[in-house]
């Protein structure tokens, strides 16, 4: 009966990270038809349930249908996030109210903020984000640093920040172009300015976020116009309500 063998196709061993290091998710049933999973429940931590692979020793979550891998150290920041409140006070509320919320796809709030930790730092590029959605996932390495509310002293309005009323326009932009949502915008003293999509903050030589006023006309591809930079060293603020 050898001969069957040679139409079943010999399944690699471990999980798709095993063999490809840069991987940061995959279907379950890519790992159920090509794989002889190694990967089984590890640990809960709030309500997320975490996988482990016996063989890399990676980490994932799932989501829908996939296996998301967790990245370095966001494990023991869900566990913080799950220990302690993180809820908004009242005064925060206060300022977070000036400065405006703007939901994203996934129904997180988003504000862009100015801050001051009680440590004394100060941050321009702040953008809090209240949310039950667990903090976990790719989008929070985009982050120079991930901050709890309760580590911070003041919330202030960043002078690179994007108002509300340009945010919820930009946020409904038509794709004009692959990848492209323009939103046209104009500075107090007339120069011509284009986002793309939801931003939270500008900034480009002098121009920034609160120079910006939403323009009368809409983005023309045979228009000049300054684009947005991109801004390093944000940090994202975590807090629920
Ligand atoms: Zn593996």
């Amino acid at each position: 009966m050898k001969i069957l063998n040679l139409f079943r196709k010999k399944k690699k061993i471990g999980c798709p990270s095993c063999y490809e290091e840069k991987i940061i998710g995959f279907g379950i049933d890519l790992l159920e038809t090509k794989y002889d999973s190694k990967i089984e429940l590890y640990e809960k931590i709030g309500d997320i349930q975490i996988f482990k692979c016996s063989k890399c020793n990676s980490e994932f979550y799932k989501e829908n249908q996939t296996f998301q891998k967790i990245l370095k150290g966001q494990i023991d920041f869900l566990k913080v996030y799950f220990k302690n409140e993180q809820k908004i006070s009242s005064n925060f509320q206060l300022q977070i109210d000036l400065i405006g919320e703007t939901k994203d796809w996934n129904m997180n709030n988003l504000i862009p903020a100015k801050i001051e930790l009680k440590n004394g730092d100060i941050y321009d590029f702040a953008t809090i984000r209240i949310s039950n959605n667990p903090p976990i996932g790719y989008y929070f390495e985009h982050f120079e640093k991930i901050i709890f509310i309760d580590e911070i002293k003041s919330i202030n309005s960043s002078e690179f920040g994007i108002s509300r009323e340009i945010r919820e326009k930009a946020k409904n932009a038509e794709e004009m172009r692959m990848g492209f949502y323009p939103t046209a915008l104009i500075t107090k003293n007339g120069v011509k300015v284009v986002i793309n999509g939801l931003a939270l903050f500008f900034k480009n030589g002098e121009i920034k976020g609160s120079d910006l006023l939403l323009s009368n006309d809409t983005w023309n591809h045979k228009e000049k116009y300054i684009y947005e930079n991109k801004i390093d060293n944000q940090v994202l603020v975590i807090a629920k309500r």
